[in-house]
């Protein structure tokens, strides 16, 4: 079985001690491509040390993440530029609206969402969306340019059915972690009506660990329970899961 982390943090102080052991369970248990999005410029040094530790298989993307967006953002985002300029990304991520934590940036996030997916679009990269309370106007934002042709993940899909037909109709893919696991996440139910060829599969760790790893450090080598629910709730072979969900995968990142 083949399976593809398309979103983890693998280079957080989380793992500083284990990390050599963290990717040797992963790859054990399947996991043979792990992409690292970035979220400001604190993380971009150790990001970039692991992909070089791990070439081709940890592959980074470069982008400033809306929880990050702060009085101080486009000097943030200049660094994000810069770096899309100096060398070759898979994807600009994460990017996005979160209005869960902190309002007080509402227009600078999408500021920043807008100018980095016209970025995306230039370079003709996908995209990989954290949205968080605010779904319709991530939606809304990312229309126009989906019509121009930009395309990619939204991460850690925990929207209503209607969102995930929304977002599928866009040519967008949506990001399946740990949430499937989770007692009343309503994943299951928003997933209805959406096929596999519409998947990928993700951890987001050190967070969102799925049962029953729940609330504790997650870590890619778990992806194989998020696989074995989705393959659950669509009565699939986790074979099959793993297959399209992968080949999917590959199709967005090029590489
Ligand atoms: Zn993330």
């Amino acid at each position: 079985m083949n399976l593809i982390d398309t979103h983890c943090h693998l280079y957080s102080e989380e793992f500083k001690e284990d990390i050599k052991e963290v990717m040797k369970r992963a790859m054990d248990n399947g996991v043979s491509k792990f992409y690292l999005p970035a979220i400001d410029s604190q993380v971009i040094n150790d990001m970039l040390s692991l992909e070089l530790e791990y070439p081709g298989i940890c592959i980074a993307m470069m982008g400033l993440h809306p929880c990050y967006v702060k009085e101080n953002y486009l000097q943030e985002l200049s660094i994000v530029e810069e770096w899309l300029q100096k060398r070759s990304f898979v994807a600009v991520g994460e990017i996005g609206l979160d209005f869960y934590w902190d309002t007080s940036f509402v227009k600078e996030q999408m500021d920043a969402f807008t100018m980095q997916m016209q970025w995306a679009l230039d370079k003709q990269i996908p995209i990989v969306i954290h949205t968080r309370n605010a779904m319709d106007k991530t939606i809304q934002a990312v229309k126009p340019f989906a019509e121009k042709g930009l395309t990619g993940i939204f991460h850690c899909f925990s929207g209503s059915k209607d969102a995930a037909r929304q977002v599928v109709d866009m040519g967008f893919y949506l990001g399946i972690g740990g949430v499937i696991t989770y007692k009343n996440g309503g994943l299951p139910e928003a997933l209805e009506n959406i096929g596999l060829e519409n998947l990928v599969l993700e951890t987001d760790s050190p967070y969102l660990g799925p049962v029953p790893y729940r609330g504790k450090r997650n870590e890619s080598s778990y992806l194989p329970y998020i696989a074995a629910k989705l393959a659950e709730v669509k009565k699939l072979p986790i074979d099959e899961v793993a297959a399209i969900t992968s080949a999917n995968a590959q199709k967005i990142f090029g590489s």
